[in-house]
């Protein structure tokens, strides 16, 4: 579904990749793990547009996105979520949903929100009562997006997501800062969705979440990939070992 070879991209002087390769078959949840600095942030940023490659090829489906603009690419059927979960101080969970459904709501939303609007703005609220279900945020569907815990604007990052009718989704570490039950409730929330049609590839440095979520497992280390596989297999791996150099990885 996704190969990407080659992808170089540096910063002023540092090289946060120097060749990374990266294959994501349809119908899995790929993980993308390594130790901090190795790059996986920037090969995020290089898959989905937000920062173009200096090298290298991103063919997503078969067609050659290289270096287009996020928007673009999440119009092909990529779409990517970032680390920190950002709430709209003024939106409802809806509204925040509404928000990322259609680039172009128009004066029509209000009326959809009030029930009798237009059928493109009732379908729209409809598809977003839908993702809210499927991520277990209908109870909380008219709150604040800023009163929800850490785990529901996780989720809600990844609903936003949805609405946009991805086929791949890149996570950017689903579960950081929650605690270890609400990770196990987002991680199978994600195995749902992917039991549903969708792809994904996840960031994630819980390695017991990787474990449970992910395979195959892609490496990667000092901007480059250092290995593809089962998740027993990479963490058995003595490189995968002396790249996290102390670190625990399983
Ligand atoms: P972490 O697990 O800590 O999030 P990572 O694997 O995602 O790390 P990146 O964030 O991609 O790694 O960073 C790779 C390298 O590139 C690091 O040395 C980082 O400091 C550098 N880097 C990334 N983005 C920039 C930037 N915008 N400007 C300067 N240096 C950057």
């Amino acid at each position: 579904m996704l190969v990407a070879t080659g992808i170089a991209r540096g910063f002023y002087g540092v090289q946060a990749l120097t060749a990374a390769d990266l294959t994501v078959e349809r119908g899995t949840v790929t993980g993308l793990i390594g130790p901090n600095g190795a790059g996986k942030t920037t090969m995020f940023n290089c898959l989905s547009g937000v920062v173009p490659p200096e090298g290298g090829t991103v063919t997503f489906e078969g067609v050659d996105v290289t270096g287009w603009r996020p928007e673009a690419i999440a119009q092909a059927g990529l779409v990517r979520t970032f680390q920190i979960a950002r709430g709209f101080p003024s939106l409802t969970v809806l509204e925040s949903l509404l928000l990322h459904g259609d680039r172009q709501p128009g004066e029509g939303l209000g009326a959809a929100l009030l029930g009798r609007g237009r059928a493109r703005e009732r379908a729209l609220v409809a598809r977003a009562e839908g993702v809210a279900e499927r991520l277990n945020l209908t109870p909380v569907l008219h709150a604040m997006s800023t009163e929800l815990s850490g785990g529901q604007k996780k989720l809600l990052e990844i609903g936003r997501a949805l609405m946009g009718r991805p086929r791949l989704v890149l996570l950017d570490e689903p579960v950081a800062g929650v605690n270890p039950t609400l990770a196990i409730e987002i991680a199978d929330r994600i195995a749902a969705l992917r039991a549903d049609g969708l792809t994904f590839l996840v960031v994630e440095h819980d390695m017991e979440i990787v474990k449970r979520l992910c395979d195959p497992v892609v490496v990667m280390a000092g901007g480059a990939t250092l290995m593809q596989g089962s998740f027993a297999d990479v963490v058995s791996d003595p490189r995968v070992q002396a790249a996290y150099l102390g670190t625990r990885v399983a």
